[in-house]
């Protein structure tokens, strides 16, 4: 599942930068402000028609546990429209309560009774409304399990259409799961082919049964639900961007999923421990080595995500799906050449994602942002290189990011034009404001300094909030409530 369990959190460290640091980035903070302030992603949770389908308790249930178990997913599903949210959300926690009995290691008696659990979920969970499981999982997760009438009870006055999605991607993903539970991850996968393989059995399977959820609501074309290779693909990007990060955390789960065939080559124990050791120069240069080398892979999918996001056609759905593909981006060229994914929990800063999250809106927008992460791997790479780094990499890297600039650089040079109105408009405002103080005397009073103080802060808000203010939409998507109305005539 594309997001993780809590598992390892509190064994390991957690880098952070300093609080000064993180306020350092003055146009962060502001996104942060406005993010949560001004403009948040609205909830289309409290509508009509959600209202009079789904009974309130059983819907409160699910949604205080979907933010629970997953706060930045729960923004994103909330502000789906609302015809076709409910299903996302339910997709959403059937998955995540049959991960939670994959992820489980210790409450089940053997390897066998996990195993017809998961094989038997779409039979029991999604079949019979009483049932419930308890004792697995932990925390919210467990709640998940032992409530989870009542996510049936909410499943169950889904249409057929969306029923027999959950039902099929369920299935299927818990047979590839059933398939990994025997196999001894202490060391990950054995080569790409596996590391791919599960992959795509829980992520590239949700990517799948969402672009069918989303056909099925009529808000996208029915060919979207032929568009298997890219929805896998864009799940794939997620999980592999996921795995490189969680490297320490799953290292000490004991369940890793870094294919052997590629750390093997840079481990001189033959160990996945190996990495570990970061205080050895030798140790630290080959880490990087093997961890660029899974960022490129990784890398490799983003022009088939960027492809799968061309062909959406409604606002919300586009930034459901574009959202999590440019965290991962982010996330990508935040680890790589980063030791510090070696040693502990490695995470963008949260102002970074206000900031992200912000600017997706449109295609040019995620263009503008895949765009930036390249360069800056890119940049990295050759920072390196004039370093006299030789990593073995290099020039698949430098292929890959190149590659991604080329598709998006439209799209980042007119977002780098729109964003200069912000700049001229945050430097007018204090100039005229001190050249007004100038022109009607008001310097001579003590009261100047201050007023100038103000110019300029009232200059760095226009900064900030132009492009909130000068949003035009050119970006060639519909919102739902056009394509609904058009459905209908
Ligand atoms: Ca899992």
């Amino acid at each position: 599942m594309y997001s993780k369990k809590q598992g390892a959190y509190g064994k390991i460290k957690t880098h952070k930068e300093p609080l000064s640091k993180q306020l350092s980035h003055i146009d962060e903070v502001f996104s942060a402000v406005t993010f949560l302030y001004i403009k948040p992603l609205k909830s289309n949770l409290d509508t009509p028609f959600i209202r009079e389908t789904f009974d309130p308790d059983d819907l409160a249930f699910c949604d205080e546990i979907l933010v629970k178990v997953s706060r930045s997913f729960a923004a994103v599903i909330r502000q789906l429209p609302s015809t076709m949210l409910v299903d996302i959300l339910i997709f959403y926690l059937v998955l995540r309560a049959l991960d939670t009995i994959e992820d489980d290691t210790t409450s089940f008696p053997s390897q066998e009774v996990k195993i017809k659990h998961l094989l038997n979920f779409h039979k029991t969970a999604l079949a019979d409304p009483t049932w419930t499981m308890d004792g697995v999982g932990e925390a919210d997760e467990k709640l998940l399990l032992q409530k989870f009438d009542k996510c049936h009870r909410v499943f169950a006055k889904l249409s057929d259409k969306s029923r027999r999605v959950i039902i099929d991607i369920t299935q299927r993903m818990a047979t590839g799961m059933a398939e990994f539970v025997g196999k001894d991850l202490g060391q990950g996968t054995t080569d790409v082919d596996q590391y791919n393989r599960y992959c795509h059995f829980v992520a590239g399977l949700v990517g799948e049964g969402l672009s069918r959820l989303f056909v099925a609501s009529g808000l996208e074309k029915a060919s979207f639900a032929s568009e298997l290779f890219l929805s896998d693909q864009m799940g794939l990007f997620l999980q592999k961007t996921n795995i490189i990060r969680d490297y320490l955390e799953d290292y000490v789960d004991n369940r890793a999923f870094w294919p052997q065939t590629i750390w093997k080559k840079y481990s001189k124990t033959g160990e996945l421990g190996y990495f570990t050791q970061q205080s050895d120069p030798e140790v630290h240069m080959r880490s990087l080595e093997c961890l660029n080398e899974l960022v490129t892979d990784a890398l490799e999918l983003a022009p088939d995500c960027l492809l799968y996001l061309s062909k959406l056609r409604c606002t919300e759905i586009f930034r459901f799906c574009a959202i999590p593909q440019v965290m991962a981006i982010a996330t990508l060229n935040y680890c790589y050449s980063n030791s510090n994914v070696f040693t502990g929990v490695v995470k963008i800063r949260k102002g970074t994602s206000c900031k992200l999250i912000l600017r997706t809106n449109n295609l040019d927008e995620v263009h503008d942002t895949f765009y930036q992460f390249a360069e800056g791997v890119m940049k990295k790479a050759d920072v390196n290189r004039a370093k006299g780094v030789v990593d073995p990499s290099y020039g698949r890297t430098i292929k890959i990011c190149e590659t991604v600039m080329e598709i998006t650089s439209d799209g980042h040079k007119r977002e780098r034009k729109a964003r200069q109105l912000p700049l001229v408009a945050s430097l007018l405002v204090p100039v005229a404001g001190i050249a007004a103080s100038i022109l009607f005397n008001v310097g001579i009073s003590k009261e100047m300094p201050k007023l100038r103080q103000n110019f300029v802060l009232l200059g760095i808000s226009a900064y900030a909030l132009t492009p909130y203010l000068f949003r035009t939409n050119s970006s060639g998507l519909i919102d739902s409530k056009l394509l609904e109305s058009k459905g209908k005539n």
